[in-house]
């Protein structure tokens, strides 16, 4: 499955870039010409997924890896700058990572994961969006952020309204960029087939099959998504073809119903 859009020259900051969704995002931007930035915490993740976009790219081009946690600042404005550093401008950021894992309102630790949920799906958005603004702006770039489709479910209270509140945040946003040439939009995927989800089921390989599954026949189009299906949403929003597009969500979701 591959596209066809041209991304050469461009620079291209993908957050949570070390697996799933954003790993397959950013080799994809790296196919297409970019220059990518390849990011997370796992460092060995950030340098195999870097090696893929260099073996993807046309030129051999190779991505710079940064090794952060986005829910720490200095790590963010270290992630901006070498950015700058390193290829002079930013054209596009992909707001991506994020933590998710079952949790309920009984928990004794609700607040901590609370703190953990809001700080790694949110504060980090803020914290690089204000970050990026300036750069963007020279580049008249844009900004997709990576929601959820899930809008409500028992078992995840506080991730559902950390990522309705990105939808907010992003609309917002878009309207306050818009003078300076700079496109926000977010893209809402149903169940895609990563590591995330399947750790954030928490049970073994056999029993996550036959949760997807499940989750695969409640999706009309009667199976989950790969991560390359959302990356196309990414590549589309991001692209010239969108040029017009901005404050907008692109639901890529099968056309799962939840409830
Ligand atoms: P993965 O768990 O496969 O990837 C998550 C990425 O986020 C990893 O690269 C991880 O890197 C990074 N990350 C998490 N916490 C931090 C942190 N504190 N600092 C830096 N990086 C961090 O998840 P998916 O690919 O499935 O999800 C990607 C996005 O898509 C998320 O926003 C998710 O909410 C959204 N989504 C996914 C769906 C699905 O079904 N998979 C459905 C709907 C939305 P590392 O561990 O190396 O730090």
């Amino acid at each position: 499955m591959t596209t066809s859009r041209d991304f050469t020259g461009k620079v291209v900051l993908i957050t949570g870039s070390s697996s799933g969704i954003g790993a397959q995002t950013a080799v994809e931007f790296a196919r297409l010409g970019a220059h990518v930035v390849v990011t997370g915490r796992r460092k060995d993740r950030v340098c195999a997924v870097a090696k893929q976009c260099a073996e993807a790219s046309p030129t051999g081009v190779k991505a710079l890896e940064v090794v952060a946690d986005v829910t720490n600042d200095d790590d963010c404005r270290r992630l901006v700058a070498d950015t700058i550093k390193t290829f002079k401008k930013l054209d596009i950021l992909v707001n991506n990572a994020a933590w998710n894992m079952a949790h309920s309102i009984l928990d004794g630790d609700i607040l901590d994961k609370y703190e953990l949920i809001m700080n790694t799906n949110l504060r980090s958005v803020i914290r690089l969006t204000h970050l990026c603004v300036e750069h963007l702006a020279k580049t008249k770039g844009n900004i997709v952020n990576i929601s959820s489709a899930s809008a409500f479910k028992p078992s995840e209270p506080l991730y559902s309204m950390s990522k309705v509140a990105l939808d907010m945040f992003t609309k917002c946003v878009a309207l306050e960029l818009s003078p300076k040439g700079i496109r926000a939009n977010v893209v809402n995927p149903g169940v895609v087939n990563t590591e995330g989800l399947r750790l954030g089921l928490h049970v073994n390989k056999e029993k996550s099959d036959q949760l997807l599954e499940g989750l695969a026949e409640m999706t009309p189009l009667g199976r989950v998504a790969e991560p390359m299906e959302v990356s196309k949403a990414v590549l589309y929003l991001t692209s010239d073809d969108a040029s017009f597009v901005t404050g907008s969500n692109f639901v890529a979701d099968g056309g799962i119903q939840y409830v």
